[in-house]
């Protein structure tokens, strides 16, 4: 037995402990791509190709050498030798992809760490992102160099995992934002307009997908990047051409960022329903909008017993040790009495309306969460909680998932991937309820497939 289908064995023991899987996941995989693909056929699903368009009924699909070679009704032949698996009932959509998330920032998903951004756990992490369907991440900001050693084994088929994307280390202000903690090497924090433009031409050396900057005062808390400082940045990656994400909480800072050419915002405005001068602003510019409600819900609503703790699909990707966290006693007492919950729930809300907002007045609309950046952004099931918080703030089902799909492929400039059609990276989910009937039905995972391979197996397939 290869480590590899090792791995697809253990990944399919859903009634045993999957914390304990990724561990074991982890010490076999490093290295490891599956040698063999094979030529797959998918028959007779239901498609939701990610474009926005309605779901197509009885589509097949023919998967070879990593890409979707074809799309076509129940008359496609299978060519001789291809393993069919038959999906009536199943819904196919492409794998979802996180314009912001962050690797190496926690460990056990439970506690922050300085010192966690090693191999084995962004690994580890990559891992757990792509069996949850999410093969692609943006990790936006405070990645170590490893994060270019690691992408460049995972584009030579060496590495297992999510697709990574990155923004480097990003850069923040020196004891302000980010506050998170980080090795030396891990963020730049530039005192004069001249240091950032060195260290954006030092991250656009290394190829990074995107800049990250932080612009947020914590609420008067810590200083707040300058305007110098971040136009000095945006003109400089401009100039090389890199694009530029920002870190806002505000919409004032918004404003100033976007008309100062900032090309992704990526969180929610917070302190204020924004208004329409703003939201003008945002379309003419051509800025994109990456709402992550994950950032404020996740910071009570575990507090909250709430229900979809209760499901293997949330407490595999917890793992033991942030579940404990969770069940201590005295944990919701805390939390709900912490003056930042009230700050936190007053944001959400916020974020709620402005999304709204936004996307009806025809703003770009991409998907992110922060998974990864603190305990409780869970990476994996942040993803399929956040496309249901995006419905509860008013979109479609289907709207939320072209966000998370084909409009993100956008906003990533990865026109590779996204979208259900031929030529396309076969990175597929296949689930056993229909997600536009009920958004949760995401999490009905019945199989992942990404770069062609089937990451979590087919059970009862027909070979
Ligand atoms: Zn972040």
């Amino acid at each position: 037995m290869t480590a590899r289908s090792n791995f697809v064995v253990i990944a399919i023991l859903l009634g045993g402990s999957l914390a304990r899987a990724q561990n074991a996941a982890v010490q076999q995989v490093p290295g490891r791509r599956m040698p063999v693909q094979q030529v797959v056929m998918l028959r007779n699903a239901r498609v939701i190709d990610g474009t926005g368009a309605a779901p197509q009924e009885h589509v097949s699909l023919l998967l070879r050498n990593g890409k979707i070679e074809q799309v076509g009704g129940a008359e496609m032949a299978a060519p001789a030798g291809a393993q069919v698996h038959d999906l009536t009932g199943k819904t196919v959509m492409p794998g979802l992809i996180s314009a912001h998330s962050h690797l190496g920032l926690i460990v056990d998903d439970a506690e922050s760490s300085a010192t966690g951004y090693t191999r084995e756990n962004v690994t580890g992490q990559l891992i757990q992102y792509e069996r949850y369907g999410v093969t692609t991440i943006l990790s936006l900001g405070l990645n170590r160099d490893l994060v270019f050693v690691l992408r460049d084994e995972q584009q030579a088929g060496r590495l297992a995992g999510a697709s990574i994307f990155t923004a480097g280390r990003g850069i923040g202000v020196p004891d302000g934002a980010p506050p998170l903690l980080s090795a030396a090497d891990q963020i730049y924090r530039p005192t004069t307009d001249k240091d950032a433009r060195r260290d954006v031409d030092e991250m656009a050396a290394q190829r990074v997908d995107i800049i990250k900057i932080w612009v947020d005062k914590l609420h008067g808390k810590v200083p707040e990047m300058t305007p110098e400082i971040y136009k000095a940045v945006i003109d400089e990656a401009h100039k090389r051409h890199v694009r530029v994400a920002a870190h806002e909480y505000a919409l004032e800072d918004a404003k100033q960022l976007v008309a100062d050419g900032v090309d992704v915002l990526a969180h929610s405005v917070r302190d204020q329903v924004v208004d329409d001068v703003f939201v003008r602003s945002m379309k003419q510019h051509h800025v994109w909008y990456v709402p992550t409600f994950t950032v404020d819900e996740s910071a009570y609503i575990y507090a909250q017993n709430a229900a979809f703790m209760q499901t293997p699909f949330f407490q595999q990707a917890a793992g033991a040790k942030l579940m404990a966290k969770f069940s201590a006693p005295g944990y919701a007492e805390k939390i709900m009495q912490d003056p930042q919950t009230a700050q936190h729930q007053k944001d959400f809300e916020v974020g709620q309306k402005n999304l709204k907002k936004l996307f009806d007045a025809g703003v770009s609309v991409g998907f992110g969460t922060d998974s990864g950046a603190l305990p409780g952004r869970i990476p994996g099931f942040a993803e399929h909680h956040e496309l249901a918080l995006m419905v509860r703030a008013g979109l479609t089902p289907l709207q939320a998932i072209t966000a998370a799909t084909g409009e993100n492929a956008k906003l990533l400039h990865a026109g590779d991937r996204g979208t259900i059609a031929p030529g396309k990276r076969a990175d597929l989910l296949v689930l056993d309820a229909d997600p536009l009937v009920d958004i949760g039905n995401t999490q009905r995972i019945f199989a992942v497939y990404h770069d062609g391979h089937n990451i979590v197996d087919l059970p009862g397939r027909t070979k």
